[in-house]
């Protein structure tokens, strides 16, 4: 059977409605929270500026860390939640399935319109995204960029590699890394990450 999107989506539609008065949501054994992307951006966008030019190389190293990192906790949780046994697991025929689990997920969370361009197991992940709000919120504060800005996206791809084909949890985190080949903040029609073993250069 192959993973449902939809199905994922409604669950999560559903779950969604139980929050505490502070916006936090219990779901898929984790706590997530509402959280605006305006301020996400800000906060990340400004951090990057505030550290200037010498430096943007290191923002954009840590807040892609902070990511994965992120990502890879957030998601172990969630694979290892009742919610995800129940109605995720039944729909995984293979390691791969997994991976089309997490990103129905990610989209039903509000991180993107993810879509698989391609997979090949315990190697490389390309995961395309139209709709990125970093990208989104970069043009809107910033002129056009000369590199990729969607730091979130870029460490949650390669997160997903490291919780399917890294080492086991939790020494499989930075095990892949990922590069952003097109973006949308710097014209592009699309973003597109790109995730690979982590001692394995990047090429187009
Ligand atoms: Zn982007």
């Amino acid at each position: 059977m192959a993973i449902d999107t939809r199905k994922i989506l409604h669950a999560v539609m559903e779950g969604s409605r139980i929050r505490d008065s502070k916006g936090i949501i219990p779901l898929f054994g984790v706590y997530l929270s509402l959280f605006s992307v305006e301020y996400y951006n800000k906060i990340s966008f400004d951090f990057e500026k505030k550290m200037g030019q010498e430096r943007a190389g290191q923002a954009e190293a840590l807040l892609i860390k902070a990511a994965q990192e992120c990502g890879y906790a957030t998601f172990q949780g969630i694979r290892s939640s009742w919610e995800w046994e129940q109605l995720v697991a039944p729909m995984i025929e293979s390691k791969e399935d997994q991976v089309h689990g997490f990103c129905a997920l990610a989209m039903a969370f509000g991180w993107g319109d993810m879509e698989i361009k391609a997979l090949i197991p315990g190697e490389q992940l390309v995961i395309r995204v139209r709709d990125s709000y970093e990208a989104d919120g970069y043009l809107k504060r910033y002129a056009r960029a000369d590199s990729g800005k969607c730091y979130m996206l870029r460490g949650v791809t390669a997160a997903f590699m490291g919780l399917v084909y890294g080492e086991d949890y939790p020494d499989g985190c930075f095990s892949f890394s990922a590069a952003e080949m097109l973006c949308r903040a710097k014209g592009d029609s699309y973003c597109e990450f790109v995730a690979r073993k982590s001692s394995q250069p990047y090429s187009a």
